[in-house]
């Protein structure tokens, strides 16, 4: 994992002793030099927080939209589903714990990268319309699903963001469509 690959957290401040506390989720997490958040995707390195989920999917498959599981938007329609490692919870259910509770770290290198510019041209050459961050909480691939999410406006691509929690207030003006 090279760090000048690494894409800086947008949400954050650096307190004492180059701690850093996360303001994307309600976790708000205070992480020391060289660890991670709850989620196991945000490190700090040398008092910066970085993602360890940007241009990191562990998945990116066509799913029909009823497996989101959405009824009357679209019905019928296949959707882009992108998922990245990680989780800010730890829910005993979840059937995508191979993923979301596995670090973000021990995968980056193995990972292939896969820019917002790639998602948008993967959606247009399947002639899909619609575009789902899913599978895990998609807080924690915030920077990635914003990049990707300016770039679906333009193409008249539809978002949906399968959540567990609000966005911190504080960070409401980056709208993400
Ligand atoms: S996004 Fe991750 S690191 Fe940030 S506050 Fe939430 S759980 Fe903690």
């Amino acid at each position: 994992m090279d760090k000048e690959e690494l894409k800086e957290c947008m949400y954050y401040s650096t307190i004492e002793n180059n701690k850093v506390q996360c303001d994307l989720c309600p976790k708000n997490c205070i992480i020391s030099e060289n660890k991670t958040g709850i989620c196991n995707t945000r490190i700090n390195l040398n008092g910066k927080l970085y993602s360890l989920t940007y241009e990191k999917p562990i998945s990116i498959s066509v799913d029909p939209i009823e497996k989101k599981p959405i009824f009357r938007f679209h019905p019928e329609e296949n959707i882009l589903s992108i998922g990245t490692i990680g989780c800010n919870f730890k829910c005993k259910f979840c059937q995508n714990f191979d993923i979301s509770q596995s670090k973000a770290i021990e995968y980056y290198d193995k990972i292939k990268t896969v820019s917002a510019e790639e998602i948008i041209r993967i959606a247009k050459e399947k002639n899909l319309k619609l575009i789902a961050f899913t599978y895990t909480e998609p807080t924690i691939f915030y920077e990635y699903m914003l990049d990707i999410a300016k770039l679906a406006k333009k193409e008249r691509i539809e978002l949906l963001r399968q959540i567990g929690v609000p966005l911190q207030k504080n960070n409401k003006e980056e709208k993400l469509s």
